[in-house]
Order: structure tokens, then C-alpha cells, then sequence
């Protein structure tokens, strides 16, 4: 009881974030951030665009990655 958690300090902001290609952690400052959003097809039949979802989310890249896809 009243055992306290301190907060996480070291590092401070660069926590460590996961890559969205290859899962790896990798260091937030040495992350490329990314905004990945799922393209529809506008060529398929019976889909309005409009009215598709389309999630969109930031998410961040390892160097490698990045560099691979060209984001950087
Ligand atoms: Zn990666």
C-alpha cells in the first residue's frame, strides 16, 4: 500500500516509439513520423468515396523504413 510508481524519467520525451512497417521500437528522435491513411480504390464499382471510412492515423517510421519508402 501506498507504494508509489515513480514516473518514468529517463529519457524524458524520447520514449521510445514503434515502427508502423517493421513493429521495431526505435528511439522517438531517431522515429520519421508518418501519416498513414488507407486509400480507396475510387476505380471499384459501388464504392462512393464519400462515404467510405478512410482511417488515417500518425504513426512513425524507423530510419531504415523510412529511408526505404522514400519518406525521407
Ligand atoms: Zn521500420
Amino acid at each position: 500500500m501506498g507504494k508509489k510508481w515513480g514516473r518514468y524519467k529517463a529519457g524524458g520525451r524520447s520514449q521510445p516509439v514503434s515502427c508502423v512497417y517493421c513493429g521495431r521500437l526505435v528511439p522517438r528522435i531517431k522515429a520519421v513520423s508518418v501519416r498513414k491513411g488507407f486509400r480507396v480504390d475510387p476505380r471499384i464499382p459501388g464504392i462512393d468515396r464519400r462515404r467510405v471510412f478512410m482511417p488515417s492515423f500518425k504513426g512513425y517510421a524507423c530510419i531504415s523504413c523510412a529511408k526505404h519508402r522514400g519518406l525521407i
